[in-house]
């Protein structure tokens, strides 16, 4: 996923065009100076240039083996970076760490066992720059809070999509982090004809360091194989960027296991054939580990204030989407949604309109995120869910929970509310939140065909919660439960675009 996008790329070729000028070209201007004024130094002396030494010193290499978004068959790559003794740096998403298709602990502890390095990659990979300042310290400090808490050393950083601007470079530095890694600033067949075959050493702007372009099922061994050779002729910093690493082309954003076990044995013999030196992020980049800083935490809504974040839907964000609610839903079926008049207060609400159905089900969600939208929830409390509704067919709350950590999953559904045409109040209180869970998200979903519109969300602690006004259609007789799932599709996985 992901490299069929790549003409539709925004933010990471935009941010690396702009900075390919300037960034890349000066280093080369440096070392060409550099190369002058020892020749001059020797014409000084009256000394021959010693010839054989320009001819037998490669100029230094650097390469890093860096993986992104803490897939399980990563697994694949390190049996074989340890069967030639290459070591790399893993870029984790620390919310993914444990869930169905992903690295677990256990895993990431073996990977630092075998001398590789764990990056952080923030909690559950979103496009930062489109988040508040606060957002993003808490997807970047406390991803980076949550890898050293199960007992690794977190220095380096690598931004979700390459998507990054100077205020997000500021707040990779304040949580801790010396480096961060873009992607797609190195020249190679794939892309970024004007840049350079290598990074420097070290890295012009330490947070956003160069890389080739994320590697896929299109890349040949020659094309890893180019990428050092490339570079080896001026030295510096090769970064390479893996995703899936699988025997039968898992995934577009994948590379074989054959074509990297026959690159991992060519590069770890570049070694002594020539200069070229395979290291992790961290040990290029160099530096102490910096204490751990933790993103600003979001409290609870006191008694009697409703905790959801543009609870009417008035406010719509770019996407055309209220602001801070997202369109979920999974399983086979067409979920469409927008605004819709008659709205229940204001001048917006949202229709959600499901054809094609088979499965799975549709609904609106305050955006499952680290405390921005979703509203955050004390353990032990229960709370009185609210919203103004009409629909062609039953529908129910689902209901969604967030972990201390940062992973959202599947909670609990409400039983069914019956079909009305007039704006009616559903209204349903959870059970107690399990110890652990610090935020939640809920909606009124479809799973048959039919439409269903939606106003005037709230969410209070049932403690100090305002009375219950108009009519109202309470949780009724519990009825069979439709399959609702644990899965929400947020953000597709990989790194070339970000999520629309
Ligand atoms: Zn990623």
């Amino acid at each position: 996923m992901g490299c069929e996008m790549r003409n539709n790329v925004v933010v990471t070729d935009g941010a690396g065009t702009t900075q390919r000028g300037g960034r890349h070209r000066a280093p080369r201007f440096a070392a060409i100076a550099v190369a002058t004024g020892l020749l001059a130094g020797f014409a000084v002396m009256g000394v021959a240039a010693p010839s054989a030494i320009a001819a037998t010193t490669k100029p230094l290499t650097a390469v890093s083996l860096t993986f992104d978004d803490t897939f399980s068959d990563q697994l694949n790559a390190l049996a074989i970076m340890s069967k030639y003794k290459v070591v790399g740096t893993f870029y984790m998403n620390s919310g993914r760490v444990g869930a169905d298709g992903f690295l677990t602990v256990a895993d990431l502890k073996n990977i630092a066992a075998a001398g590789n390095e764990i990056g952080g990659h923030t909690v559950s990979h979103p496009d930062l720059p489109t988040l508040s300042v606060d957002e993003q310290k808490r997807q970047i400090c406390n991803d980076r809070v949550n890898l050293t808490n199960w007992g690794f050393k977190l220095t380096s950083f690598a931004y979700p999509f390459a998507s990054s601007n100077a205020q997000t470079e500021q707040i990779a530095a304040g949580c801790g982090y010396n480096s961060a890694r873009m992607l797609g600033d190195i020249k190679s067949r794939f892309g970024c004809t004007d840049c350079d075959y290598a990074e420097t050493t070290p890295p012009a702007d330490p947070f956003a360091t160069a890389a080739l372009d994320e590697a896929d099922n299109t890349w040949t061994l020659k094309d890893l194989q180019d990428s050092v050779t490339n570079a080896e002729t001026a030295g510096g910093w090769v970064q390479l960027t893996f995703h899936h690493v699988c025997a039968n082309n898992c995934d577009s954003l994948s590379v074989s296991t054959t074509i990297f076990d026959q690159f991992t044995s060519w590069l770890a013999a570049r070694a002594t054939s020539g200069n070229t030196h395979t290291k992790t992020v961290g040990q290029v980049i160099g530096g102490a580990v910096k204490p751990l800083v933790t993103g600003p935490a979001v409290a609870a809504a006191g008694p009697g204030q409703n905790g959801v974040v543009n609870p009417g839907l008035e406010t719509t964000a770019s996407t055309g989407v209220p602001s801070c609610w997202t369109t979920g839903g999974y399983g086979n079926n067409t979920a469409a949604f927008a605004p819709v008049t008659p709205t229940h207060s204001g001048v917006k609400a949202e229709k959600l309109t499901m054809t094609n159905y088979v499965d799975g089900d549709g609904k609106l969600l305050p955006t499952l995120d680290l405390g921005a939208c979703a509203p955050t929830v004390v353990a032990g409390h229960t709370y009185s869910l609210r919203t103004w509704y009409n629909s062609t067919a039953v529908t129910q709350f689902a209901v969604y929970l967030r972990s201390s950590l940062g992973t959202w999953r599947y909670w609990t559904s409400s039983p069914w509310f019956p079909a009305t045409a007039a704006y009616t109040q559903a209204l349903w209180t959870t059970p107690a939140i399990p110890t652990g869970m610090t935020g939640i998200s809920f909606g009124l979903n479809l799973f048959r065909n039919g439409t269903l519109s939606t106003d005037d969300y709230a969410l209070y602690d049932t403690v100090g919660a305002p009375a219950i006004a108009g009519p109202v259609v309470a949780a009724p007789t519990p009825q069979i439960a439709p399959p609702v799932s644990g899965k929400v599709e947020v953000a597709p996985p990989g790194d070339a675009t970000p999520p629309k």
